[in-house]
């Protein structure tokens, strides 16, 4: 039996989205349905709402969520109703060579991203999944293996934004960037990601962590919660006010969260001999990045992940008990709260870079 759901349904790209009823498969084998609590806007919905990354329409956008499971489908043994859960727009087979080895974002298995496809229908003709999720709808129909039990102590609210943006900028940190504590880090971009990857740093005992925003408001934020420099990349020559804070020696890693070839540049430009820059930022299709030769020599090296190279179900629940033990903020980057039918709204703000976090609450 198919069930009926509330939905913000983007017909055209670049239309506002209208608040539409859809229905959404029965769970299938190895699927889940999840109840929506709380749904973050990330700045990839915009891209894709605004068509800077092609998709097809119609479709549900929304990928970074927490909720609780509804339904299981057959074969699904570790996930049963009633349960809170974190929804993740990674999903992977665990089987192939790349799952084996620990870097399931990279799931080679193409049955495992595709069985999204016939999910979702609207006016009785298919409606696009957006990465497997569309969580821009109260119901939520998902692989199992997108899901993250969460402790009931977690509030929805942080769970959602440890599904995307808060995991993509702890993970870049503890897995791929790994600072020595004592360490100099610099964040390029304080929105969502670097403000996970200033905390990481923090956690990880980095002595310096330098933050570059445009935006007064978070830069002010990212110094609240862990930076120790905040540069305004619009006032100041970034790479210069980034070696000028660490005495010319430059940082051991870099964080780039933001998603152009410039930032890109930058975040290598203001490594010490021997820096990581780790790059997490979505760069325009078809962008070119440029660099002077002579800052690969010296050991440097670039390094771009999807979501940090994430673990899911590993790497998530040790971030959760973070936020529970105070240690990861989440709070302070909640600008917004509101019901879907302002979803538009809350898209404008994303879109406008006001404030951090837009959720949508259901
Ligand atoms: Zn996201
Ligand atoms: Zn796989």
């Amino acid at each position: 039996m198919a069930h009926t759901a509330m939905a913000a349904v983007l017909r055209t790209v670049a239309d506002p989205m209208c608040v539409e009823q859809i229905t959404v498969a029965d769970p299938g084998v190895g699927e889940v349905l999840v109840r929506t609590a709380v749904t973050g806007i990330c700045g990839t919905d915009v891209h894709f709402a605004d068509g800077r990354i092609p998709y097809p329409t119609p479709t549900v956008l929304g990928h970074e969520a927490a909720g609780t499971v509804e339904l299981v489908g057959p074969g699904v043994t570790d996930i049963s109703a009633g349960q809170r859960v974190i929804v993740c727009d990674q999903t992977f087979c665990g089987r192939c060579g790349n799952c084996l080895s620990g870097q399931m974002v990279y799931c080679t298995d193409p049955t495992t991203k595709q069985r999204q496809r016939q999910r979702l229908r609207i006016d009785d003709r298919h409606c696009r999944q957006y990465l497997g999720v569309s969580a821009l709808a109260d119901l939520m129909l998902v692989d199992a293996h997108n899901l993250v039990p969460i402790p009931d102590a977690l509030p929805f609210e942080a769970a959602a934004l440890l599904s995307c943006c808060l995991t993509t900028g702890l993970a870049a940190v503890f897995n791929i960037a790994r600072p020595t504590p004592g360490g100099r880090v610099a964040v390029f971009g304080c929105g969502g990601v670097g403000l996970g990857a200033i905390q990481a740093a923090r956690i990880a005992g980095a002595a310096q962590i330098i933050a570059v925003d445009p935006q007064p408001h978070r830069r002010a934020l990212a110094a609240a919660i862990g930076a120790t420099h905040a540069i305004d990349p619009t006032s100041d020559d970034p790479v210069a006010a980034v070696l000028a804070a660490t005495g010319g020696a430059g940082v051991e890693a870099a964080v780039e969260a933001v998603g152009s070839p410039d930032t890109v540049a930058h975040a290598v430009a203001v490594l010490a001999p021997d820096g990581h820059a780790t790059i997490l930022g979505m760069s325009p299709a078809g962008a070119d990045i440029t660099l002077p030769a002579r800052l690969l020599r010296q050991g440097r090296t670039i390094t771009g992940t999807v979501m940090g190279s994430v673990r899911t179900r590993a790497d998530i629940p040790r971030y959760a008990d973070l936020a529970l033990r105070g240690l990861l903020r989440t709070q302070e980057l909640i600008t917004s709260r509101r019901p879907l039918a302002e979803v538009n709204d809350a898209f404008a703000d994303t879109r406008a870079h006001r404030g951090v976090r837009a959720l949508i609450t259901f």
